[in-house]
């Protein structure tokens, strides 16, 4: 409506003027407006309605304004908004019994924070406090938030000009055969190779030196590198012999988005010690994270206090979305649909773009969590945009897949398609369309 669109035009002049942005340079970004939201579409300050195949963040599992978790929300607003972590609320503790059950192994107590960098602060706090030990080993080629200790562990150009000095973070190179790092040439030898450049690396950093390992059971902005068979048991393995903890994060690829409830899942059998977790947990309706706490670690705590702690653990709306959310994602089969649609239309339909685009270099996926990779020549790899950086034309392609009412989750050389989990399969094949069509630009910029 015209009202509408004069609200949106006035949000995006106060917003110039006085909202203060994530990564960004203020004065280079031209934010779009987004005005009103239902299931997988929004709509910007223009009124164009456009296909969410970003889940904003990789958020949104559920879509946007599911009517229970909404009314959930609504319902424990008129109930009791918020309260102190220290009093018992039984938002919070059916959230913390749904995630205890849901989560693989004795995790079954769970520390709820306000999102997913706060979760690894805390998980890396309780692996050292219950190992005595100090150092932590991460991947490169991995996000795990923007607070002080989650961007120094992270694995991507991010965590750069955030570096003050690596306090004991040891980073260590995942399977990527696309890019190996190993010189090698098949999965198999990739998987060998990597765990055993980590068993090196733990030996000359000093074996009994680390408290934890931390790492995306499917790493997510870094690219959706699949890890190859046996690649999870193995760092498993490793973690216990080196007397580590095993902190999985699946703030990103867990609740679903891999087609199953957690990303672990996908190697038989391996369990985490901590796991952390939020985006998903409640589709982002309200801010949740927060650490499921494997018993042995929580048996640390038993006696001993747990030195942390947060005004909003366990808030009572965030509970209540994720109680509503967890509910509906069962009822409605959305698990079951995102691992349907992996196998059935992304897996195939995205393997016939990279047949018939030369600009593709690999696709690469499970679920409702692809990746597709832009190269500007198949043989020697070179991506289309720098690592770390944009270039003109993924600029453009991000530009196209707007213009035909595609919203794409892009980072630097990837464009990747995670779309609600509930997404209709028409709408993920209209979205697949719209990217066949930008994707003759891209092939443009090949040589
Ligand atoms: N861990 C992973 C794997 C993520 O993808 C993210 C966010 O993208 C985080 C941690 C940080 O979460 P938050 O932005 O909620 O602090």
């Amino acid at each position: 409506t015209e009202e509408e669109l004069a609200a949106g035009r006035r949000a995006y002049e106060l917003d110039r003027r006085h909202v203060f942005h994530s990564w960004s340079a203020q004065k280079q970004i031209t934010p779009m407006t987004i005005t009103r939201a239902e299931g997988s579409y929004v709509w910007d300050g223009e009124g164009r309605k456009l296909l969410d195949f970003s889940s904003q963040l990789v958020n949104t599992n559920i879509g946007h304004q599911h009517p229970k978790v909404v009314a959930a929300i609504q319902e424990q607003a008129g109930k009791l908004c918020t309260i102190a972590p220290q009093y018992v609320n039984d938002a919070r503790s059916e959230a913390a019994r749904l995630v205890s059950e849901l989560t693989p192994g004795n995790l079954d107590t769970v520390f709820f924070t306000n999102g997913g960098a706060d979760a690894i602060e805390h998980a890396i706090r309780m692996a050292r406090l219950h190992t005595g030990r100090y150092k932590v080993l991460s991947a490169y080629r991995s996000y795990h938030g923007g607070t002080a200790l989650a961007v120094n562990v992270t694995g991507d150009p991010r965590r750069i000009p955030n570096d003050y000095g690596t306090s004991g973070t040891v980073h260590f190179h995942i399977p990527f055969l696309y890019r190996s790092q190993f010189h090698a040439a098949t999965q198999e030898e990739e998987v060998q190779r990597a765990l055993e450049h980590l068993e090196q690396l733990i030996l000359l950093e000093g074996p009994g030196a680390f408290a934890a390992l931390v790492l995306e059971s499917i790493p997510g902005t870094a690219g959706i590198m699949v890890p190859p068979p046996g690649y999870l048991a193995g760092v498993r393995e490793l973690t216990r012999k080196y007397g580590m903890v095993f902190i999985a994060d699946e703030v990103m690829a867990g609740f679903g988005r891999s087609g199953k409830w957690f990303a672990v899942e996908h190697a038989d059998g391996v369990e985490p010690d901590l796991l952390t977790f939020a985006k998903g947990v409640n589709s982002g309706y309200v801010p949740l994270g927060g650490v499921a706490i494997s018993d042995e670690i929580a048996g640390t705590f038993a006696n001993s206090p747990y030195p942390g702690g947060l005004t909003y653990s366990g808030h009572p709306l965030a509970c209540a979305a994720a109680v509503a959310t967890i509910n509906a994602m069962r009822d409605e089969g959305m698990v079951e649909n995102a691992a349907n649609l992996g196998e059935t239309v992304f897996g195939p339909g995205l393997a016939e773009l990279a047949r018939k685009h030369v600009s593709v270099g690999e696709v690469r996926g499970t679920g409702a969590f692809w990746a597709i990779e832009f190269v500007k020549n198949r043989e020697t790899r070179e991506p289309l945009a720098p690592y770390g950086g944009s270039s003109p034309a993924m600029n453009e392609l991000i530009a196209a897949c707007k213009e035909r009412g595609l919203l794409p989750f892009a980072n630097f050389n990837r464009i990747h398609v995670v779309p609600p989990l509930n997404i209709t399969e028409e709408d993920a094949r209209t979205g697949l369309g719209i990217l066949d069509e930008v994707m003759a630009i891209a092939d443009g910029y090949t040589e």
